[in-house]
């Protein structure tokens, strides 16, 4: 098990801290949304009130390893601050346009106790998606300790996350902590019966998780939607015109649904368009898709069936969208499982990017239990896989 930040001593210390403050950006280069920077909240303010002086390491955006005047740090300031003014955490906040050597030294320095200052664009340099171990290093040489806040790219095995954890005296900090534990609680001791619901487009990790979640979790029902059915749609044996799916994946569909035959639950109706952009939708059995037409959601018997199945459940792990459900046309199946969740007595765990923005569009962010902040991590650990940023860490 990983040290927590309260079994760190980082009283009137210099703390690194990587946080996952890649948040949305508007076309003028600003922040549109602060939930990634209020999460971190709880361990920033901890950070405070010890008298450390902490240093940010964030990235944002994809800089590609160079620099990029539109994604510089200097613009998470203000955020930062009004976040601080309106929790009444009294700090100064500040940037340095530079992720290491004499100048941030020197910013240190003049740094009072209990303040913050931002390092530049971690990925602005090419040496922290390598994990380059002298660009750790140079991290190390500025701080006393280091702190894990940002789940979100625990999954990645960069110099800010795993690199410099194994050079100086590391915890995960509160954030990280529920994140994991709550996603960890809820595949190692749900309450039962668990069921799944998965939707969203990528085969490649939504097939070990599948396989995750039955042999090893033990979860008792997986119900499958999104652009992910129309693979086992094919595999059934059925046309899908013009849908989105993998042929790579048709044979380990085929194998899935002949091994797990009841506890795959698929959709028998589907909603159907000309393109993603068209409004003119149909609702069609799932043996009798057009062949000029696509699959872009659940169809209404299908969202029926789902909540048959997810009214017994004692936990539901939700991940992946049941269809388009950026375009209003293609919303329904996205939102009435929403709903189905919400009104459920269940615990509800949502992980995933997209999921999770789903969940907010129909406001019911909420009425979940947890909804991950993890995307791409939150997925890894449901997959099964260790997560890099969790083994760099120290054990107590
Ligand atoms: P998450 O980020 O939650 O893990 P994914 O990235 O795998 O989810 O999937 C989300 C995307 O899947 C959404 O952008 C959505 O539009 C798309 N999607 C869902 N169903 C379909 C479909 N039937 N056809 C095309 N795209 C789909
Ligand atoms: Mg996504």
């Amino acid at each position: 098990m990983w040290k927590s930040l309260k079994d760190l001593d980082v009283s009137q210390k210099t703390v690194l801290v990587r946080v996952d403050f890649n948040v949305p950006l508007d076309d003028q280069g600003r922040v549109t949304n602060v939930k990634r920077i209020r999460e971190t909240l709880p361990t920033l303010r901890y950070l405070h009130e010890q008298g450390a002086r902490t240093l940010l390491l964030t990235h944002l955006g994809r800089p590609n390893g160079e620099v990029v005047s539109d994604l510089t740090t200097d613009r998470l300031v203000k955020p930062l601050s009004e976040l601080f003014a309106q929790e009444g955490i009294e700090a100064t906040v500040d940037s340095v346009g530079a992720l290491s050597g004499e100048e941030v030294q020197a910013r240190i320095t003049q740094l009072p106790e209990g303040g913050f200052l931002l390092l530049e664009n971690a990925r602005f340099d090419a040496r922290e998606k390598k994990n380059d171990p002298s660009l750790a290093q140079e991290w190390a040489q500025l701080a006393d300790v280091y702190v894990n806040d940002g789940f979100a790219v625990s999954h990645r095995d960069h110099a800010s996350v795993t690199g410099i954890a194994k050079l100086l005296p590391s915890a995960v900090g509160f954030s990280f902590e529920t994140e994991v534990k709550t996603l960890t609680a809820a595949i190692t001791s749900p309450r039962r019966p668990l069921h799944v619901v998965m939707g969203g487009v990528k085969m490649e990790t939504r097939i070990p998780m599948i396989e995750n979640f039955l042999e090893n979790v033990g979860a008792e029902m997986i119900l499958l939607g999104g652009a992910m059915a129309n693979t086992f749609f094919v595999a059934q044996g059925h046309a899908v015109g013009m849908s989105l799916y993998e042929q790579e994946y048709v044979s380990t569909a085929s194998t899935l649904l002949e091994r797990y035959a009841d506890r795959l639950v698929l959709p028998v109706d589907v909603v159907v368009a000309d393109a993603i952009e068209s409004d003119q939708t149909e609702v069609v059995s799932v043996d009798a898709i057009p062949s000029s037409k696509m699959v872009l959601d659940i169809g209404p018997q299908t969202l029926q069936t789902f909540a048959g199945v997810l009214s017994g459940a004692g936990t539901i792990i939700w991940n992946g969208p049941m269809g388009v459900f950026e375009r209003d046309p293609f919303l329904a199946g996205t939102k009435g499982v929403a709903e189905v969740l919400a009104g459920a007595s269940a615990d509800t765990i949502i992980g995933g990017g997209d999921t999770a923005a789903a969940v907010e569009r129909v406001t019911l962010t909420d009425k979940m239990t947890f909804v991950s902040t993890g995307g791409g991590a939150s997925l890894a650990l449901f997959e099964g896989k260790p997560l890099p940023g969790i083994e760099a860490l120290d054990e107590v």
